[in-house]
């Protein structure tokens, strides 16, 4: 089942073309890392798959929801589509548990009971349950990217984005990270990540896709994206 359609995709910010004609698939529970030089769109790629940015020329089917230039569909891609940035974006002034619970209450209309029994599951499926009552910059930035992922999962998306999750981190904090992505990977969550991380996309991706120049030049398993000279 196609979850993700992209036909013939452009993006120009003022007259720079970012997105040169991109066209690709992604398939439910798929796991697509994507790399390529900086300045060659992979940011705003992934970015047009919730409507951070907008296309303006070609198609885009996100769960089925056609990604049009009005606002009608704004909120259902940005409850369907979960994403993560390379900075973590907590809101500073709340807890780790109210930075979680505060799109399920005023999004999803949950009693609080029922959101604070959410975030607390989802802060153990992320490892630091015993977090909850801090605040951000009381934690690591490791701990902080997966409040973040938390934060996104909470509500409940059927396909989670990552723009370079790691590359603000320590290295000894990389690899939690990257374990609750593989995780994540597990349960069958359709992912697109823009990463460094060729380990992780080795061991993880079951698709490569290397942009450049606004086009993807490269989509391979990593089996052969690896072996290829
Ligand atoms: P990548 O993620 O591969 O590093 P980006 O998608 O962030 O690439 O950027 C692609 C190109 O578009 C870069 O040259 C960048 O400077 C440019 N760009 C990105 N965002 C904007 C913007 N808001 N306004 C103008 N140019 C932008
Ligand atoms: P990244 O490659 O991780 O997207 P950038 O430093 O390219 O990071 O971009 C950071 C922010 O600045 C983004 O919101 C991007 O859209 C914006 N941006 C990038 N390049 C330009 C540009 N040339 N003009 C205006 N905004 C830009």
């Amino acid at each position: 089942e196609d979850i993700i359609v992209c036909r013939d995709v452009h993006k120009w910010y003022g007259n720079f073309h970012a997105l040169r004609g991109v066209t690709t698939t992604v398939r439910k529970g798929e796991v697509v890392v994507i790399i390529g030089p900086s300045g060659s769109g992979k940011s705003t790629f992934i970015r047009t798959i919730n409507r951070l940015e907008q296309h303006q020329r070609g198609d885009i089917v996100v769960d089925g929801i056609e990604l049009t230039n009005d606002t009608r569909n704004i909120d259902a891609i940005r409850r369907d589509v979960g994403m993560v940035f390379q900075s973590f974006n907590l809101f500073p002034h709340l807890t780790v548990l109210s930075n979680i619970t505060l799109a399920p209450t005023k999004v999803r209309k949950l009693p609080s009971h029922e959101a604070d029994d959410i975030a607390m599951e989802l802060l153990e499926r992320v490892g630091i349950p015993e977090q909850a009552d801090k605040y951000p910059a009381q934690l690591s930035g490791g701990q902080q990217q997966r409040v973040a992922i938390a934060r996104a999962l909470a509500m409940q998306p059927n396909i989670m984005l990552f723009d370079e999750p790691t590359s603000a981190l320590d290295p000894e904090m990389i690899k939690e990270v990257l374990e609750v992505m593989r995780e994540l990977a597990e349960s069958q969550m359709t992912i697109l990540a823009v990463s460094h991380e060729l380990g992780f996309a080795r061991e993880v991706a079951d698709r490569i896709v290397m942009f450049d120049e606004g086009l993807i030049v490269e989509d391979q398993p990593p089996d052969e994206f690896f072996n290829n000279p």
